[in-house]
């Protein structure tokens, strides 16, 4: 395939994301808090975050073993991997989510989605890059890991705050406090948002900005939607906390 045919699917998949973020700011995607009966059969969440996730992992190790590549793109590969090891193995089984379940088309759409951007940024890293060690010296190689660092911690530790507002035992939900909560109803997207933001910054090239704009697109709508609901369901939330951009958004 020519580069400019890969930059051509790129920017039609780009094009998708923008209206997938125009659809889910009207159709809440129905997991977590908003899981609904009619949109067909329901499998455990559990399972459905390895299934939705294991694409992704999957995708870019076959990429990373399979294919010779420099130091600054194995350095991007790693990242990915290491981000969706936590998700497909680790973040599942840490859920507090007793018998909770979510729908398969849900499913099948996140299975997809991860298929397309980790097939598009691991085929772009694998033929396509040139990078060479001079890329480390770059101003956005250096804002780019300070931001998927800082995002990715951001991420981790809202996520983790919020599976411990359950015991073990307990369903149902609580007001998050602390950390970033005080600005924002859903620092744990904003985070996952910052990160590829930086991953988009580091590689430089049109898959990754891409999937940037896709993480935008489910999760900026997500978080108007999480933020929303609490605000329906606690008489006493926050008056001044946003939803996901701290004083804006
Ligand atoms: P949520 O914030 O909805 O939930 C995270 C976990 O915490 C769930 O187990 C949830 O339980 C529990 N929880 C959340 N809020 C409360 C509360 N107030 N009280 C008690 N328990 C609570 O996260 P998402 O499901 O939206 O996303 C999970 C992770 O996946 C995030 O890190 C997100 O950034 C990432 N993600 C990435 C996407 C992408 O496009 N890259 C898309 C979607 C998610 P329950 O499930 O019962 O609500």
């Amino acid at each position: 395939m020519s580069k400019d045919l890969f930059q051509i699917l790129c920017l039609l998949w780009a094009g998708i994301a923008v209206v997938t973020f125009i659809v889910l700011l009207f159709v809440k995607a129905p997991y977590g808090r908003h899981v609904k009966s009619g949109w067909g059969p329901q499998i455990s969440n559990k399972v459905g975050w390895v299934l939705m996730e294991l694409p992704s992992f999957a995708c870019i190790l076959y990429f990373t073993l399979g294919y010779t590549h420099s130091t600054y793109a194995y350095l991007l590969l790693t990242l990915w991997l290491l981000h969706y090891a936590n998700r497909t193995f680790v973040f599942p089984f840490r859920i507090r989510t007793r018998g909770k379940k979510m729908p398969v088309v849900i499913v099948l759409s996140a299975v997809l989605f991860n298929l397309i951007n980790a097939g598009l940024n691991g085929f772009f890293l694998s033929f396509f890059e040139r990078y060479t060690l001079d890329d480390f010296s770059t101003w956005n190689f250096s804002l780019g890991i300070v931001l998927f660092v800082a995002g990715a911690f951001a991420n981790l530790k809202s996520d983790q705050i919020l599976i411990g507002l359950r015991k073990p035992d307990e369903v149902g939900y609580k007001i998050p406090k602390g950390f970033l909560f005080q600005y924002v109803s859903c620092p744990n997207h904003l985070g996952e948002l910052v990160q590829w933001g930086g991953f988009a910054l580091m590689a430089w090239n049109c898959p990754a900005a891409t999937f940037f704009l896709w993480t935008a697109a489910n999760l900026i709508p997500r978080a108007l939607d999480h933020h929303k609901w609490y605000r329906t369901h606690f008489e006493n939330y926050p008056s001044g906390r946003k939803a996901i951009l701290p004083g804006v958004l």
